[in-house]
């Protein structure tokens, strides 16, 4: 950097040492022109993005507005809390590695929906539904076949699915029908 005093392109660095517990470099320079001395520090930018919404305005990246997403689209799943707290630390962490200023909405949309495919079927086509849209109504029909597609492929552990709960409710509808056969039956 120029010269804070003078304004001088060149500066030496005469020491270089880690600062804040090894999250900062302090150096200590002096002007080659008018000799001054200054200490700079060095930090990563580990802000986070501004939000470029569809028509173009920009706000804050808000981790509650976030949370608050992930958890009306999960109401009443059997999903734990620390897989939606795990869920939105990986998607903040995916958009400060983006390393961008700016993100447009749709790409933090789409971090979500990674994420809620993997947590809850249900919750997924929830969010996509409300999400999708606004934007196109065939892409959320192609989102709903890749998922029965894949289903039918690779059955997922640990989650209620929402064809396969289709299909449970089916057969207790079914096992309820046999019992008052099998009544039927002993009363002959
Ligand atoms: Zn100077």
């Amino acid at each position: 950097m120029y010269c804070p005093f003078c304004g001088h392109e060149e500066t030496k660095v005469n020491d270089s040492r880690l600062a804040a517990e090894g999250r900062q470099i302090r150096r200590r320079r002096e002007c080659l022109a008018c000799g001054e001395r200054f200490t700079t520090f060095e930090t990563a930018e580990l802000v986070m993005p501004l939000v470029v919404k569809s028509h173009g305005s920009r706000e804050p990246f808000d981790e509650q507005k976030l949370r608050s997403g992930l958890i009306k689209a999960l109401q009443k799943r059997p999903v734990e809390q620390d897989r939606i707290e795990a869920a939105i630390s990986r998607i903040t962490h995916r958009l400060r590695s983006l390393g961008e200023r700016e993100v447009p909405s749709r790409q933090v949309g789409e971090f979500v929906m990674n994420e809620l495919r993997h947590l809850d079927e249900v919750a997924y086509v929830r969010f996509a539904s409300v999400y999708r849209s606004f934007q196109d109504v065939d892409a959320f029909r192609d989102e709903v076949d890749k998922l029965k597609v894949r289903r039918r492929r690779e059955p997922l552990e640990g989650q209620l699915s929402l064809l396969s709960a289709e299909d449970a409710a089916g057969k207790d509808a079914a096992g309820k029908d046999a019992i008052g056969k099998t009544k039927g039956g002993k009363r002959d």
